[in-house]
Formats: structure tokens, sequence, C-alpha cells
């Protein structure tokens, strides 16, 4: 023991249990008191005063809350800049030490040092932990100490390092967090209005907070064996595990969804795991090449020049593309948050390939609208999608949204969810769409005025979004 009192310093890890901080800070402490800071600099850069983001915090941190008031303790909130707040609230409370996890993102890395900078200053002693990872950016690379680029390597190497040790339960003494309810500031929980958000009327799936987390990883266990035949549909809601979001936020852990797939045998498991493994991948991409936050991995396609008009772009995020899948896919992001992984890729794919438009307005745009935003996985899988990624998709290979359309939602339930103009077409003709008029036998359905046109051809698109690649690597003069 070697801390009379230590402050943690939750973040993206709104959980007390599984949490390498909280356990870390009680085995080493008498007592422990548990904080959250509202980043103003964060919520400063949101572009609307509701957001379902902060309302997924905020529910989350009251519940977490509770739970500390039934340890007879509470969560200290505050707002403001937590290179100033952490540091000060260290201080008022005579706390010897600071215990956080780390974040790979670069703002947060970028913030973590300041307040380490500031608690040295005040001899107070920070410790960073990984918990948001298995494998931290710096554990798995190549014999000569470079960063894999390619993901099957990557996986092959992580899946050999890993011991039952990497996704162990860090358990946590209740008694140190019951003695420190008088410690810190008087404060009550801030409202949103304090924050200066109000509630978001969008539809809220999935629920906030640490019980609905461990529910959904409950139902998901049970669904977990048949992923690899599911994971494609999207009209299966049980077909993902839906857990990004709480993945996001750590009301749920990394190490509890491992423990629940290493411990099934199944192929369906083994297909979640990878998906685990690229999680961690692009957070290892984005800590060691943190230049694809403005730009390309791949740099030479950072000279494109993208010829998409301003009109489809709005096209797209409407979903009034005239491309069915695609409008249902973009249409479920604006209502909900959340969009099926096979959609990102399709929706994606489309924004850049077929109206060509620069990739980074894409993201830019996923990451206003999703509830799980994660700016490693976001870009990552825009980069995948672009082409301009490591080991990403070739430039070269499109997907075709009609295709994709018939294979993946093929009697038109999920389009058909989220496009209810279409209800009295065939599945067979809503597929068609964009290429084929259907026959006038729906009285309701006016081609063109009930549901648009295709605003492209995806045909003359893919030639045309194949030669801007080609120039751009120099493999055809540029015009
Ligand atoms: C263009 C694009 C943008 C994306 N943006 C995000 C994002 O901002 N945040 C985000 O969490 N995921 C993102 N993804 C990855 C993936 O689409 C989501 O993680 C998945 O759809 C979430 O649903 P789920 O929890 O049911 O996933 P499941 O299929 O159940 O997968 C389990 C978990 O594995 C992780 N995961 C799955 N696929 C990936 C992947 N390709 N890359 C990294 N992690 C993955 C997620 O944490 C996910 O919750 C993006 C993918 C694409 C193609």
């Amino acid at each position: 023991m070697t801390n009379d009192l230590s402050l943690v310093w939750l973040r993206r890890d709104l959980r007390l249990e599984d949490n390498t901080a909280i356990s870390k800070a009680c085995a080493e402490s008498r007592r422990v008191v548990v904080a959250f800071v509202f980043d103003v600099k964060i919520l400063q850069k949101l572009n609307s005063k509701s957001d379902r983001r902060v309302d997924f915090i905020y529910d989350s941190i009251i519940e977490l809350d509770q739970q500390l008031r039934n340890l007879g303790s509470r969560l200290i909130v505050l707002i403001g800049d937590p290179a100033v707040e952490i540091p000060n609230l260290a201080n008022e409370m005579n706390a010897t030490a600071v215990y956080f996890n780390e974040d790979y993102e670069p703002y947060a890395k970028l913030r973590d040092k300041k307040v380490c900078e500031r608690l040295k200053i005040d001899k107070t002693e920070s410790f960073a932990s990984k918990d948001h990872v298995i494998f931290a950016p710096s554990e798995i690379c190549k014999s000569d100490g470079n960063p894999y680029k390619m993901f099957t390597p990557y996986k092959n190497f992580w899946l050999k390092k890993l011991t039952s040790t990497d996704y162990k339960l860090y358990d946590f003494d209740a008694k140190k967090l019951s003695l420190a309810l008088d410690i810190g500031p008087p404060s009550a929980m801030p409202s949103l209005k304090q924050l200066q958000f109000q509630p978001s009327t969008l539809a809220f799936t999935p629920k906030p907070g640490r019980r609905a987390a461990l529910a959904s990883l409950k139902k998901w266990s049970k669904h977990l064996s048949t992923y690899h035949t599911t994971r494609n549909f999207p009209a299966d809601a049980s077909g993902t595990s839906g857990l990004s979001v709480h993945l996001r936020f750590g009301t749920i852990s990394i190490r509890e969804c491992i423990r629940i797939a290493m411990a099934d045998p199944s192929l369906g498991a083994k297909v979640w795991l990878s998906e685990l493994i690229w999680r961690d991948f692009y957070h290892m991409i984005l800590f060691r090449f943190p230049h694809v936050v403005n730009g390309a991995f791949k740099e030479d396609y950072d000279n494109i020049k993208w010829p998409g008009k301003d009109s489809d772009f709005a096209a797209w995020r409407e979903g009034r593309t005239g491309y069915p899948i695609i409008d249902a896919g973009m249409r479920q992001l604006n209502q909900t948050g959340w969009m099926h992984n096979r959609l990102r890729m399709i929706t994606a794919s489309f924004l850049v390939k077929d109206l060509l438009i620069d990739w980074k307005r894409g993201e830019s745009y996923f990451a206003e609208k999703l509830l799980d935003f994660d700016l490693a996985a976001n870009n990552g899988g825009w980069q995948w999608c672009a082409s301009t990624g490591c080991d990403s998709q070739p430039y070269f290979r499109i997907f075709n949204p009609v295709l994709q359309s018939q294979k993946f939602d093929p009697d038109c339930v999920f389009i058909k969810k989220w496009l209810p103009e279409l209800k009295s077409l065939s599945a067979k003709e809503i597929h068609l769409l964009p290429i084929a008029r259907p026959k006038p036998t729906a009285v309701d359905f006016k081609f063109g005025k009930t549901y648009p046109k295709a605003i492209v051809l995806h045909s003359a698109q893919k030639l045309r979004a194949i030669q801007i690649f080609k120039q751009a690597i120099k493999l055809v003069p540029s015009i």
C-alpha cells in the first residue's frame, strides 16, 4: 500500500468492474475517489447542442454515480479542461496519486501529457494503464520493431501472443471506494443544461449504462456461435453484437468480450474474435501512423482532386441517391446513430467510388452521426473502403451496390423498413431500381417522385474511379 488517498479519472471506461485503473488504484491505496470531467474542448467541437453521445455518457455516469453511492461513495463530476480540473482536484483532495487508463488518440495523448506534467509539478504521481485494448500499439510489432501494416500477420501474431493473463478480470476492492464520500468538492451531478446541451430527441439504441451493456453481452453470447453466417445481413437485428457503443465508452470491457469469445469453441466466436482484433489493429495504426488523421495512409492518394458534386454529397447524406441499399443505410444512420457494418462498407464505397467524393467528407459525416464513433475504427474503416489505407481493399475492386443489395438483403426486409415508400414494389424491382424502371403496376408508386431516380450510373462511375486512382499512382498520365 503506497497511497493514503488516490484519484481515478474515468474517460472512455465508464464502469467500476474490470477496470484496470480502478483495480490498481484500489490495490495500491487506502482510499480511492472516482471522478469524471466533461471535457469542454470536446463538447465545444460537437456540431449540435443535442447529441446522443453526450446523452449516453450522461446517463451512464448517473448510473455509475448511483452504484458508487450504494457503496457509500459518489462520482465527482466536473466540467472544464481536464488539464486544469484533474490536478486541481488532486490537490484539493490531497491525493498522492492519479490513476487513469491509456487512450491512444492524438488529442487524448496530448491532454494526458499536460495533466501528468502538472501533476508532476505538484508532486502527485500518475499511473496510466492499458485497458481499452488487449495489446497496446507497441506490444505487437515485427521482429525488427516496425509496426505491421497488414492485418493478417498482425492478427496471427496477436493470437500467438495471447494468454489468459491478457484477458483476466481486474477485480476491485469496494471497501476502498466506500471511505471517500466526504472527499472532494460538494458538487451535485451537473444537469445537461449546465453543459449547454439538450436531450436528443432521436431514437436511442442501444441503451446507455453498465447494466444495459451487461444485458447486451449476455444476450449476444447466445447468438455468438452463428456470427459467421449472420454478420453480413442487416435485416437480422441479432446478427451482430450491437456492443460497439458500449466498447466505445467502456461500459463493457474488451476483456469481458474476449472472455466470452475464448470460452466458445464455435466458428462464429472465432470470426467475432477477429473483429475485435481489427479494433486493436486500428488503434495501433492510429498510434503508429498519426498522419492518417489528416490524410491517406498511402500518401500518394492525398493528391487526388475528387470531382464529385456537393449536391450528390447531400443526396448521399440524406438517403436519396436512388440506390435503395445506400439510402436505407444512410437513413438508419441518421435516425438511430448506428449503421450495420456491411452498410458502412457499401455506403462508404459508394461515396468514394460512385459519387467520386473525397472519403474524408464521408468520414466526418460518420464521425458526426455515429453513436459508436471511434476515431481509430472510423478512420480505418473509411480508408479501407476508399482504398487509401493500410491493407485496404484494392482500388480496382469496387462494390456493385445492386449486387450487394441482392446478396445481403435478398427479400428487401431491411430496405423496406427504412424506405417504406418502396413497400408496394417486389424485392426484384427494388434491387434493380437504379438500372431498370419498375413496371407501372403499383398505383401509389411514381418513379422519380415517390422515390428518386439514381443520381449516377454505377457502371460508368466505376470506370471513372479506377482512372482517378491510376492517375494518382501515376499508372496513367493525368488529363
Ligand atoms: C466506414 C466504416 C466506419 C466505421 N466506423 C466505426 C466507428 O466509428 N466505431 C466503431 O466502433 N466501429 C466502426 N466501424 C467498424 C464496424 O462497422 C462497427 O464496429 C460495427 O458495425 C459495430 O457493430 P457491432 O457492435 O454489432 O459489431 P460486431 O460485428 O458485433 O463486432 C464486435 C466489435 O468488434 C469491433 N469491430 C467490428 N468490426 C470492426 C472493424 N472493421 N474495425 C474496428 N473494430 C471493429 C467493434 O468494437 C464491434 O463492436 C466502421 C466500419 C466502416 C466500414
